[in-house]
């Protein structure tokens, strides 16, 4: 039935979801590679193309095991605590970067970027921040991230989505058709 309405229609499909959400979208998924228990953060960069250059969430440095530095929140200072070792995600979204660099870039993010990655976001030629959410903008380090942001010209905006939830299934694709393809001939063996 779906495949006879898709045969008969020629104009696109409507329901497809837009850049933002896409982009949006790509940050909350990365976010699920986080070990960290209480947030989880991803981040993903965007050219002007609309191609995607860098993608990151918050976890350990490299060569620092997840399994033996601190998770649990405390004091900023102290050594028992994750915040002195864990790198942001959108630190790791900069350094991941598959392109020569990040200059007016827009990177999505969940969370309003702290003062520590409003520097790298600066300092790397970021010119735009799309977040979804600023629940620490009463905290001294959102503060200082705007006033950064705006004495620097990067600009910021929430993100509204349209939708609570997009969902991604596996069974969308009919896997049965899919296997009645003709194989590939396999070339003999030289
Ligand atoms: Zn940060």
């Amino acid at each position: 039935m779906a495949k006879a309405l898709c045969e008969r229609n020629n104009s696109k499909r409507m329901s497809y979801i837009d850049w933002d959400e896409y982009f949006m979208a790509i940050a909350f998924l990365s976010a699920k590679r986080s070990k960290d228990p209480c947030t989880q953060v991803g981040a993903c960069i965007v050219n002007n193309d609309k191609r995607i250059v860098g993608i990151g969430y918050n976890g350990m440095p490299m060569g620092c095991s997840d399994d033996e530095f601190p998770w649990n929140k405390g004091s900023c200072t102290s050594l028992d605590a994750k915040y002195l070792y864990v790198c942001h995600a959108e630190v790791n979204a900069v350094l991941n970067k598959n392109s020569s660099d990040v200059k007016d870039c827009t990177i999505y993010v969940a969370l309003f970027p702290c003062n520590e990655c409003a520097k790298v976001i600066i300092q790397s030629g970021i010119k735009t921040v799309i977040y979804m959410s600023d629940k620490h903008s009463h905290k001294v380090v959102t503060i200082a991230s705007k006033r950064m942001f705006d004495a620097a010209g990067v600009t910021y905006r929430q993100y509204i989505p349209k939708n609570q939830k997009i969902e991604i299934d596996f069974s969308d694709i009919n896997w049965n058709e899919m296997s009645q393809l003709p194989q590939t001939p396999t070339k003999p063996e030289d």
